[in-house]
């Protein structure tokens, strides 16, 4: 479903050029939830926004579904996008529109007819259970429930793969489990291949197949959570597994 090959991207600053990613290749089968793990500035986010082309490589391919996505044009990049949904750490909700009109923007930018795109926020309101506060403004809600509505947001247009950039780093653990529960709903319920990135080991224990070590811009354990969890290699993913716990 998604395959990154030789991927680079550097970052100029006025001092100096910094190599953020130094290569990688990554093959994430349909239908799976894929974890990355690595410690701040490993290349987390940058990696994930390559998926989207958020973030543009320097050098390699980006394919998605057999198409190189490095290649397509902006109208084509525009249509790509729909397919692919992302959820944000802090939400990045339109605090001026309700809570439906945050799920219908997307839907409005897609071109759905007035009726139906409002059909269609409804439903997936309900599907995150939000059924009852799709009248109410984001500030009005708690973290879980604003996430809910970023999750509702990012399906809108029914993508295959939603990429979540530490969707639950800002709730609390119990929270958080609601909205992992709802993660695993929709991957199961909708076939939604998921891409996240979290700080917790507990996270991809709890969701994910397969988890990504990355440091310094570089791929250094990859495979089944169980293999990776259960016999760590690299000195990095022990040492994330000591620190959680
Ligand atoms: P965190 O866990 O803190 O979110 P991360 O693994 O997501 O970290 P990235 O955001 O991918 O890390 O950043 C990787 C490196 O690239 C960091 O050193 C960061 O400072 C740098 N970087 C990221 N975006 C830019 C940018 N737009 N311009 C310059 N440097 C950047
Ligand atoms: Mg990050």
């Amino acid at each position: 479903m998604i395959q990154i090959k030789n991927i680079h991207k550097y970052f100029k600053t006025k001092e100096k050029v910094l190599h953020a990613l130094q290569g990688i290749d990554l093959n994430i089968e349909a239908g799976k939830v894929f974890g990355i793990i690595g410690r701040s500035g490993a290349g987390k986010s940058t990696l994930i926004r390559m998926i989207n082309l958020l973030e543009r490589p320097d050098q390699g391919e980006v394919i998605v579904d057999g198409t190189d996505i490095t290649k397509l044009s902006v109208d084509e990049l525009r249509k790509l996008r729909h397919q692919i949904g992302m959820v944000f750490q802090h939400f990045n909700l339109l605090n001026s529109r309700t809570v439906l009109d945050n799920v219908i923007y997307p839907l409005r930018i897609a071109g759905v007819d007035k009726e139906s795109r409002k059909a269609r926020a409804l439903e997936l309101l309900k599907l995150v259970g939000l059924e009852d506060h799709v009248h109410k403004y984001p500030r009005q809600l708690s973290g879980g429930q604003k996430q809910r509505v970023g999750i509702a947001r990012a399906l809108a247009t029914e993508p295959k793969i939603l990429l979540c950039d530490e969707a639950t780093s800002a709730l609390d653990p119990e929270t958080t489990q609601s909205v992992l529960a709802l993660l695993n709903e929709i991957n199961q319920k909708l076939g939604i291949t998921i891409v996240l990135i979290t700080h917790s080991m507990d996270v991809i224990r709890n969701v994910c197949d397969e988890v990504a070590v990355i440091d310094g811009g570089k791929i250094v354990e990859l495979g089944e959570v169980v293999n990776v969890f259960l016999h760590p290699q690299h000195s990095t993913t022990k040492a994330l597994l000591s620190e959680s716990g």
